[in-house]
């Protein structure tokens, strides 16, 4: 399946660099992707690679000069096939740091940029709570303005990285208006707990804010600006989603591929039978649509990843909803040794399942892709 799909050679070192870490990953991979807390050797693995300089500008030790989406794409793709617990730890680091790259201020940027570019400070996004889920705008988490300081309360809940992050990226109301804040790990009153263990291990904590007081620096970027902020990091890093998702369709195929081609049933092997080969050839189809969409997307979102949200939107819904359809014709193509506990082909289908639901569920985001079309189609573009 090795096809040149016209990447720079800056893209192709990407893939190589990955490709290596990933190597290291695979002898503990089936461990790590069924830890609910922080995997210490994938973390050290993704440490000494130097690989999360994908996820900060140059200024601050990045590899490119700024965030490079296809390049977090291409990364996602590699780590996804081997490891979601590294891909996760990946993904964000570029997540939660996001709004720093963007919103902060030099004094932020420096204390934290270059920590996150070498893995030495663990970054998160704190937007859902108990309550809020899509509807973001209807969050209680609250900053009140003390003096010269900040005092910050509420809760949040299903937080990547809780419990291991350095900092918090926070979304919380202030006044009437939405503003970010960063929250370091560390904050007096800030307290987490772990959050119910999902059908696809993931790190994952509730956080409760009691008065946490913070100066008044901790804001990123004006206040009332924290949603132009989050579409910018869901621009960006939605498309990365959908870089994961081909990452598991295309391992998940090799291992239908590989099971098809050597167990015989009826006197052939089962790739010679047509219902059977029609399930590969169908994945196959929702695999390489899905991967040129996501090329090409990110290549569109480096140029402009505010204007490219809707686009960001439709590739990770077409790569996910792909995903689901892919992993369970694979299942299905594998027979019994499709639901064997601890299997690669197993580990994939839960995993591909969560993917349509955070990052905007996909319900959620077609409302937001219709509402674009209709715009561009009257716009006659
Ligand atoms: C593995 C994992 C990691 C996560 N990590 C983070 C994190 O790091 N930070 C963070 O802030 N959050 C995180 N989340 C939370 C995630 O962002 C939310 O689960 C997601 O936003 C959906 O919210 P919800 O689960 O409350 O579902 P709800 O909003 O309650 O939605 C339930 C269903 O209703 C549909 N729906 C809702 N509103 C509409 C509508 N207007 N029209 C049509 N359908 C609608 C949805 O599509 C969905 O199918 C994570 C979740 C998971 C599973």
């Amino acid at each position: 399946m090795a096809l040149n799909y016209g990447h720079s050679a800056e893209h192709e070192r990407v893939i190589e660099d990955c490709r290596r870490l990933a190597e290291a990953v695979e002898p503990f991979a089936m461990e790590a992707d069924d830890s609910s807390v922080m995997h210490t050797p994938t973390l050290e693995a993704l440490r000494s690679s130097g690989l999360s300089n994908l996820m900060v500008p140059a200024a601050y030790g990045g590899r490119f000069d700024q965030v490079d989406p296809l390049a977090v794409c291409l990364a996602r793709e590699v780590f996804m096939k081997t490891s979601s617990h590294l891909d996760s730890v990946f993904a964000l680091q570029g997540i939660g740091s996001y709004a720093i790259s963007r919103a902060g201020n030099e004094s932020q940027k420096k204390e934290w940029l270059p920590l996150v570019g070498r893995c030495e400070a663990l970054a998160a996004l704190a937007l859902t709570e108990p309550i809020a889920g899509s509807d973001l705008k209807s969050i209680t988490t609250r900053v009140e303005v003390s003096g010269s300081e900040l005092v910050l309360s509420g809760a949040k809940s299903f937080i990547s990285n809780a419990g291991s992050a350095s900092f918090y990226t926070t979304l919380a109301k202030e006044g009437d208006g939405y503003s970010l804040f960063l929250v370091p790990a560390d904050s007096e009153g800030l307290t987490i707990t772990p959050s119910p263990e999902i059908i696809a291990p993931h790190v994952l904590g509730e956080l409760n804010f009691d008065n946490v007081v913070l100066p008044a620096q901790a804001r990123l970027g004006e206040p009332g600006t924290a949603f132009k902020h989050v579409l910018a990091t869901l621009s960006v890093f939605r498309i990365s989603v959908a870089g994961a998702a081909v990452g598991l369709m295309q391992g998940a195929l090799e291992e239908a591929v590989s099971h098809c081609q050597s167990r015989e049933q009826f006197g052939r092997p089962l790739v010679k039978h047509g219902p059977v080969a029609a399930l590969l050839a169908d994945s196959w189809s929702d695999l390489e649509s899905a991967r040129l969409l996501t090329y090409q997307t990110a290549a569109m979102a480096a140029e402009d990843p505010v204007a490219n949200l809707d686009r960001s939107s439709l590739a990770k819904l077409t790569a996910t909803e792909a995903a689901t359809r892919v992993v369970d014709r694979c299942v299905q193509t594998m027979g019994r040794w499709g639901l064997i506990r601890g299997s690669k082909i197993e580990k994939y289908y839960r995993q591909a399942r969560p993917m349509r639901v955070y990052e905007g569920a996909s319900e959620v985001l077609r409302l937001g892709i219709a509402a674009r079309l209709v715009r561009d189609m009257n716009n006659g573009s």
